[in-house]
């Protein structure tokens, strides 16, 4: 049987590079304050998708950011109508679109609807007005509850991102921002501790001392408190850090976790096909300058041997609480689990960070909150 790493890929991932501002702690490819060069990106993404040389159809596609919600309405229009020239959407499908509250307007919703987006991935981070501020985030509480409100009269599948871990956030603040997200009645919830990446002007500020991180002790038990209070409401945690009511998950990000091909199309975009791993350069202005000059908008471009394959498969595979079935990867990588990792299976095993339970293997409870150094060792 051929690995469906060979199949055509089923997933599509449409970058859109415009934010109104950069946040202080983002380090994704984006232009902020630059929403003049977005009729030339929807130039470069046209010519980069005349590549697929004919529509393709596909289960699951994603725009995301940067902000694609972002986008004048004729340029959203644009993207969309791009989108949907050259990806068909199989029986059952789903569409998904990463949106912030601010400028989330009623003309916008409308145009996604119709296109036939039916999942919108909001960035909601926090209900507070200080943390909101402090994340430089461009809205404040009372435009999150508008933009739900008005996200669920047109979209069933609505998911929120939170962060946690914040400066001075404290564990009984964490619950109730928990608690307010589930008011809302998401279907889907994404938690994320704060990260401070290099290059981000919280990672300079936490060099001078002007940001103190939180402890390691209280962010593992924010996460503890999020998997109790978000179980506790009706979600299954499929992810490390994602959670869903029954039903929806994000087959999207799924086909990553799985890895599974997938297209990917925009600045910094990533792609893997028939066992290459590829991505776009990162800075948009270079993206669209290459692209519009006839040139290769890609960066990075690798044939992983099927040994790095399989191993990544595990790395992936080990996010998803349900974990790696043997039989599956087999017919996936083509190798047996046990010969490849035997040893630092029974290693995590006896650490207590991985359960074994016969027809594969899953991170336990106590493993994700070491997600990271666990899934490194299988590398
Ligand atoms: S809105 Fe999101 S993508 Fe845009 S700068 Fe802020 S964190 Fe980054």
């Amino acid at each position: 049987m051929t690995s469906p790493v060979f199949a055509p890929p089923r997933a599509a991932y449409l970058h859109v590079p415009f934010c109104a501002h950069r946040c202080g702690y983002c380090d994704f490819t984006l232009l902020a304050g630059r929403d003049d060069l977005a009729g030339d990106y929807l130039q470069a993404l046209e010519t980069e998708l005349r590549s697929l040389e004919r529509p393709r159809e596909v289960d699951t596609l994603f725009f995301g950011g940067g902000t694609p919600t972002h986008l004048a309405p004729d340029h959203l229009a644009r993207l969309l109508e791009l989108a949907r020239e050259w990806f068909r959407l199989a029986p059952g499908y789903e569409f998904s679109v990463e949106a912030n509250p601010a400028g989330l307007t009623d003309e916008k919703l409308r145009l996604m609807a119709d296109a036939g987006i039916n999942r919108v991935s909001l960035g909601v981070q926090s209900f507070d007005e200080g943390l909101l501020k402090f994340l430089e985030r461009d809205h404040r509480e009372a435009e999150i509850l508008d933009a739900v409100a008005r996200l669920r009269e047109r979209f069933e599948n609505v998911s929120l991102d939170l962060i946690f871990a914040l400066p001075d956030q404290t564990l009984d603040h964490w619950r109730e921002t928990l608690r307010r997200a589930i008011e809302l009645r998401p279907t889907h919830l994404s938690t994320y501790g704060l990260t401070f990446e290099k290059g981000t002007s919280f990672w300079s500020r936490r060099e001078k001392g002007a940001i103190e991180q939180l402890s390691n002790e209280l962010e593992r038990d924010m996460y503890a408190a999020a998997m109790d209070d978000l179980a506790a409401s009706g979600f299954e945690q499929y992810e490390i850090s994602n959670f869903a009511r029954p039903g929806f998950r994000c087959r999207h990000n799924q086909t990553y976790w799985r890895a599974l091909p997938y297209f990917g199309f925009g600045p910094g975009a990533a792609r893997y096909i028939d066992g290459r791993r590829e991505s776009n350069h990162r800075s948009t202005t270079t993206w669209i300058k290459r692209v519009l000059g006839g040139q290769s908008g890609i960066a990075m471009s690798e044939e992983l041997t099927p040994e790095h394959r399989a191993r990544e498969a595990i790395v992936l595979g080990l996010r998803q609480v349900d974990g790696i079935r043997r039989e599956e990867f087999r017919t996936l990588t083509g190798f047996d689990l046990d010969d490849l990792a035997k040893e630092t299976i029974t290693r995590e095993v006896a650490a207590g960070r991985i359960e074994d339970f016969g027809d594969g293997i899953r991170i336990t409870h106590q493993g994700r909150f070491f997600a990271d150094p666990v899934m490194i060792s299988f590398l």
